[in-house]
């Protein structure tokens, strides 16, 4: 398993895929700067959920550490209209070129405030359960937004759930009797409102579309039809056969490889900036030259 610690700076490895506190990581965008440069890592995305502000608050420590900083977000979408549970899609871009415009800026307002919305209703339902928990306490940990993990960590702090996987099991999420959709768009919407700000749609961790390989190539061949450009390959929840699965429809769909570890910080201890859960991801640098040189 490779030691982050032991990698030299020029390493030629990346990670395109990580989180700060400004969304539901742990670590603040400067020590988030800090551990990628101890990591030896040659470039960075931030992508936290629905805000740039983890990505901005790190530009100026990037700059002087030296570290190659990408603009990202990861965005939460729904398959499709064509389904009948309509499961959620997360969807990473990426701003190259310099970031987005304010047009995009005020869209990401927008799901922000749909978030907190989901958050009011969230708390309302739980609520009703009788469970003790208001959505003032929830927004209070997050800082640029809040979501379900903050739920989490109240619930386990008061004793309702003992861990993050029991939490969503029984009150967050998809299957829970309290669950609460987001109204989100379709990833296909989503994807052409990326690609008209300049920015490089890709599908994140797609092992969690829970498809059949049919189904699967389907829905990416509409993506890209939709203007999709990347598909991530490296993933932490993505095991060794998997990536080559991955990689190689990737290429047969002429998608762009991607990669990152979805770091979290402490919330989810297992995962490791650059290298993943056990050492399974390793991003090349290549991998972001691809990307820049297609804009
Ligand atoms: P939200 O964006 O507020 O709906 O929360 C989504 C986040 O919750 C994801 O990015 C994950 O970090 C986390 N999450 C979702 N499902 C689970 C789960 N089953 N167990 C642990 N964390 C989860
Ligand atoms: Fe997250
Ligand atoms: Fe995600
Ligand atoms: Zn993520």
């Amino acid at each position: 398993m490779p030691n982050p610690s032991n990698t030299a700076p020029g390493s030629g490895f990346i990670d395109l895929h990580s989180h700060t506190n400004e969304s539901d990581g742990t670590l603040t965008p400067f020590e988030l700067i800090k551990l990628a440069r101890q990591s030896g890592l040659d470039a960075l995305a931030i992508t936290d959920h629905d805000t740039l502000n983890g990505y901005e608050m790190a530009r100026p420590e990037a700059l002087r550490a030296g570290l190659d900083l990408v603009c990202g977000i990861e965005l939460n979408t729904r398959m499709g209209d064509d389904r009948p549970h309509s499961r959620s899609v997360h969807l990473l871009a990426y701003f190259v070129s310099g970031p987005p415009s304010e047009a995009f800026r005020k869209w990401l307002e927008g799901e922000r405030q749909e978030r907190r919305m989901r958050n009011e209703r969230l708390a309302a339902r739980l609520q009703s359960q009788g469970i003790e928990i208001t959505v003032e306490e929830v927004e209070a940990r997050g800082r640029s937004l809040a979501g379900r993990p903050h739920f989490a960590r109240i619930l386990i702090e008061k004793g309702y759930a003992h861990s993050f996987e029991e939490a969503f099991r029984k009150f967050l999420g998809e299957d829970a009797p309290s669950f609460v959709p987001r109204q989100s768009r379709t990833a296909a919407e989503v994807i052409g409102i990326v690609r008209d700000t300049g920015g490089i749609p890709v599908i994140a961790h797609p092992v969690r579309l829970e498809l059949d390989r049919a189904e699967e190539r389907t829905l990416l061949h509409q993506y890209r039809d939709a203007g999709l450009l990347g598909l991530e390959i490296y993933h932490s929840e993505h095991p060794p056969a998997l990536q080559a699965h991955y990689r190689q429809l990737a290429e047969e769909l002429s998608l762009m490889p991607t990669g990152g570890s979805d770091f979290h910080g402490s919330i989810k201890p297992d995962i490791q900036l650059g290298t993943g859960m056990n050492g399974n991801v390793r991003v090349p640098a290549a991998f972001l030259q691809r990307l820049r040189a297609a804009v």
